[in-house]
């Protein structure tokens, strides 16, 4: 209904007309909104840039090691023999809701044929995955948005990621490794046997080091006209957004690793290496995993160099996958962005090296991306735990390039993100598993306030990976509702411009999120509402029948 107004109507309907009618006479950043809009709204709500990291990062600090971040953390053996334990183990007693969450832990292990006790972090992870790339199907099996052909498209939009990028959505060591199956020249064959190959993301750096030894590093005239090239680079590979962070050591894993795999004979004859075993998992026979391998986070003696700046890069990603969630069809939308990330960051490592400088392109591996793409400029970090971008609000995912260049970085930027937050909670409300705080300030988190992939000692709010992860092995994938249901989730539409921009001005913040929901925008908040009331059935039925993406 929101999307079919016109602006008269909106205008006189809308408690936020007078601010909107100011804002819409100005010009905040004429990329990013409408022009009618853009005018006023650097007066009404201008974007104030800081010049160190934006959020309070205790002296107490110390990098996230590769091995504790959930993903990885799942393929530990020691991680599968105690039970999930959320943070919060009853968040009615916070919420006064009813917990959403608790039982997940104890539903997924009665799906693997566990009787009596949770499942564990390996457990619930190795049903996640099982789902995610198609060796077993989903709970909802046949439900729309849950169907065959809805998991297919979600699957192939993952596809370059999976076979080719070494799946670092997972967050694994430098490059990724994938398994292919190599072709005999001479008789044209393929072989059934798969070898480990370096995935896209590479670190070969030979290219620059030969360009160097050849006198032809480019020489740029100055770090200013560096950046101007790489920016439009960027862009041209791919990128929806780019921004430049210094190197940051705070943000890079204090280890780098990733699962071991084993070989596994499938139906077909075709062998396949898995981080778990897979005969187990068909047979519901519970989760066996096979250990970590870890390396030092040691940039000279794996990359050839000490970065001196990150390339921050950001991918939108597909609004009407989007508003399927929490069907599987969503998840066709970070599907498309990881594709597209591993593809994108080597293009642009590939280019930084035939100029003579050392570049390695980054997935989710390497380095935590959320407070380098802040740092870089590209958006805050909300309520969810994700960047909020002010053009596509959490719908983008994020890559970056780590490089020896000399470029000048980014200031972060607050657009009114983290103040809004506060009074919004429509993810907190909407995640079906509850695992998203609702307190109404962000703090520093301490030891106790943090699950896995949290640092403690930094300021944000907490969100449960635990609980998150319980609900996507019981929804049959991922899950998105967070991302979904954000009011800074919008389209291009002048409409939402203001509402956007609404969201920054601290009269009318409280209407901005009503607002959303009174005009039915991204759909029914409460996550049984969501399913029941047909929503989410028609959205995927709007996905397959719409031919034009929505913008
Ligand atoms: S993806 Fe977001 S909404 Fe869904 S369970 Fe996780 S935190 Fe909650
Ligand atoms: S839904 Fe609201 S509270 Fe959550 S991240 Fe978005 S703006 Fe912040």
């Amino acid at each position: 209904m929101g999307n079919n107004l016109n602006r008269r109507s909106f205008l006189k309907a809308s408690l936020m007309g007078t601010v909107a009618a100011a804002v819409a006479t100005a010009a905040v950043a004429k990329e990013t909104f409408n022009p009618l809009v853009a005018e006023a709204a650097d007066i009404v709500a201008p974007i104030k840039e800081t010049s160190e990291f934006p959020y309070t990062v205790d002296e107490k600090y110390q990098r996230l090691p590769g091995d504790k971040i959930y993903y990885i953390k799942a393929f530990d053996p020691e991680e599968n023999k105690t039970p999930i334990k959320f943070v919060h183990e009853d968040v009615s007693t916070i919420t006064g809701k009813k917990d959403t969450g608790k039982d997940l832990p104890r539903l997924n292990a009665e799906a693997l044929g566990i009787k009596g006790r949770r499942a564990t972090v390996s457990e619930t992870e190795v049903r996640v995955i099982a789902q995610h790339d198609g060796t077993s199907p989903p709970l909802r099996d046949g439900e729309e948005g849950w169907r065959q052909i809805d998991v297919a498209l979600a699957f192939a939009a993952w596809a370059v990621e999976l076979s080719y990028s070494g799946f670092t959505a997972i967050g694994s060591g430098p490059s990724g490794i994938s398994y292919q199956y190599p072709i005999n020249p001479e008789t044209n064959e393929v072989a059934k046997e798969p070898v480990a190959v370096q995935g896209i993301y590479n670190w070969d750096n030979s290219l620059a080091e030969a360009r160097r030894n050849e006198g032809r590093q480019w020489k740029f005239s100055s770090a200013e006209e560096a950046t101007k090239y790489i920016k439009r680079a960027a862009i041209h590979l791919g990128a929806d957004l780019v921004g430049i962070a210094p190197y940051d050591d705070r943000w890079t894993y204090a280890n780098w690793c990733r699962p071991k795999h084993k070989p596994f004979k499938l139906p077909n004859g075709r062998t396949a290496y898995v981080p778990y075993n897979l005969d187990k998992v068909l047979k519901n026979e519970g989760a066996e995993v096979f250990g970590l391998n870890k390396f030092d986070a040691d940039w000279e003696k794996y990359a050839g160099f000490k970065p001196k700046y990150v390339i921050a890069v950001a991918f939108e990603m597909s609004y009407e996958a989007f508003r399927t969630a929490p069907s599987i069809l969503q998840s066709a939308g970070p599907g498309m962005a990881y594709s597209k990330m591993g593809e994108m960051t080597i293009k642009l490592a590939t280019f930084l090296r035939d100029l003579g400088y050392n570049a390695i392109p980054s997935g989710n591996d390497t380095g935590m991306s959320i407070p380098i793409a802040v740092q870089a400029g590209l958006g805050e970090a909300g309520r969810n735990g994700l960047l909020i971008t002010q053009k596509f609000g959490p719908r983008a995912r994020i890559a970056k390039v780590y490089t020896d260049l000399e470029l000048i970085p980014d200031k972060p930027k607050s657009f009114g993100v983290r103040e809004f937050c506060r009074l919004c909670k429509k993810c907190a409300d909407g995640c079906p598993a509850q695992a998203i705080s609702h307190e109404k300030e962000a703090k520093v988190l301490q030891p106790e306030d943090c699950g896995p992939s949290e640092v403690p000692y930094t300021s944000k709010w907490h969100v449960d990976a635990h609980r998150c992860n319980s609900f996507w092995a019981y929804n049959g994938n991922d899950c998105g509702v967070c991302i979904a249901v954000c009011s800074w989730n919008k389209i291009g539409q002048w409409n939402h411009d203001v509402a956007r921009i609404a969201t920054q001005v601290p009269l009318v913040q409280d209407a901005a999120r009503k607002f959303d929901e009174w005009f039915g925008y991204n759909g029914p908040v409460d996550p049984e509402e969501r399913i029941e009331s047909g929503y989410v059935k028609n959205k995927v039925i709007d996905f397959w029948n719409n031919m034009e993406p929505i913008k």
